[in-house]
């Protein structure tokens, strides 16, 4: 490896979603100097969902584009550097971190991970095309969208129960499609649903096909015990077939529950010392966009005062931020991060 390409950081957040961005904000608040490896497309999950209309602070629905843009430009005015590159291989061995990407090799004091974790797809012709135009992997996200409409939701676990139920409160009609006789979820779930008057179960049942070129129109299903088919109406589709989270890279580092999510503790501690993860990735249950950000403030919390007691911590990079204050940018970062210092030892006490 030429040395020209092994780069030193205080701290390495892997994943620029929600959880990520957030990290970073609060990371370079607090005076270190994040490297943010972003992956090729920036964003995260959020990215691909139309609007958001649960999100504090914006009494207008945002679009998921549009609010990662925003939080990146946040992270920037705050010296944040974000990179294009995935991690693809990672060392958490020794006392200082690596992090492989296509790019070259990073060493770091400590890392946030924030990988997010993708939705299972049913591998449909044109489910990726009508992603968030029709189909969605999301009903906390989505089910406003669909008020007195038809809908229908593919699955059988704790998640398809869950999110039915918040349909219901919306849509006039909800067809579950499951592909057995028996759900997998909670009993206390399966019976809610079955006592709603407005959600009608589909048992032994699977979506053939999605209707419509450019816009959806209604889904093709068979019975697969008897193969009867038919054409549902439904205005939108919603998967919830599962999540998968992201800790490729992490092969073998890091402690992983069953269904291959990060374990941490309250404070966003894995079982390494100085490795942290926030967002999807750690979380099985929300998978929320507020809650991701949430996770990725504590993380960062815990990462700077992490950095801030290790001994042989490499110095934090010169960046520029964005002078508020001034309306311009400020020289270097050392007066800013001197003057952000305050804001840091108070927000940790009062914690
Ligand atoms: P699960 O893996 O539990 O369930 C996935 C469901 O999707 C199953 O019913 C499965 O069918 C079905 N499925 C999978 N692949 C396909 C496919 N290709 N075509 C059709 N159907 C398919 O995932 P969940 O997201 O529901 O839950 C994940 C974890 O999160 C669980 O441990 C759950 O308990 C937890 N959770 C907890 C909640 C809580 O309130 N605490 C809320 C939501 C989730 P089959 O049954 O035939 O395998």
């Amino acid at each position: 490896m030429n040395d020209k390409n092994r780069q030193e950081e205080n701290l390495i957040i892997i994943g620029g979603g929600p959880g990520g961005l957030s990290a970073s904000i609060y990371a370079a608040r607090n005076g270190v100097a994040p490297l943010v490896l972003n992956g090729p497309e920036p964003g995260g999950q959020i990215t691909t969902t139309s609007e958001l209309e649960n999100y504090p602070g914006f009494p207008e629905p945002i679009g998921g584009f549009e609010l990662t843009q925003q939080m990146t430009e946040q992270a920037e005015n705050f010296g944040v550097r974000l990179k294009y590159e995935s991690a693809e291989e990672v060392d958490f061995s020794g006392d200082k971190f690596t992090v492989k990407t296509e790019g070259g090799e990073y060493i770091a004091d400590s890392i946030i991970i924030a990988t997010g974790a993708e939705p299972r797809t049913l591998g449909l012709e044109k489910e990726d095309s009508m992603r968030g135009n029709g189909v969605s992997y999301c009903a906390t996200c989505d089910a406003a969208f669909f008020r007195n409409k038809e809908v229908a939701i593919v699955g059988g676990g704790d998640t398809a129960l869950w999110e039915a139920t918040f349909l219901a409160k919306f849509a006039a009609k909800v067809y579950i499609i499951h592909r057995r006789d028996k759900f997998r979820g909670a009993k206390i779930l399966g019976d809610r649903v079955k006592d709603k008057e407005n959600i009608e179960i589909l048992w032994d049942t699977e979506v053939e096909n999605i209707k419509g070129e450019k816009k959806f129109e209604g889904i093709r299903i068979f019975n697969n015990k008897t193969d009867e088919e038919r054409d549902l109406d439904v205005k939108g589709l919603f998967i919830a077939i599962g999540h998968k989270p992201r800790t490729e890279c992490l092969k073998g580092q890091i402690e992983l529950d069953d269904h291959g999510y990060i374990l941490t503790d309250k404070k966003q501690h894995t079982n390494i010392s100085g490795v942290f993860a926030c967002g999807d990735v750690q979380d099985p249950d929300y998978r929320q966009v507020v809650i991701a950000a949430g996770s990725g403030a504590k993380a960062a919390i815990e990462a700077s005062e992490y950095i801030e007691e290790k001994e042989n911590s490499f110095p934090a990079k010169e960046v520029k931020m964005k002078n508020h204050a001034a309306g311009d940018e400020a020289k270097d970062s050392s007066d800013t991060a001197k003057k952000e210092e305050g804001g840091l030892s108070l927000s940790l006490s009062l914690d």
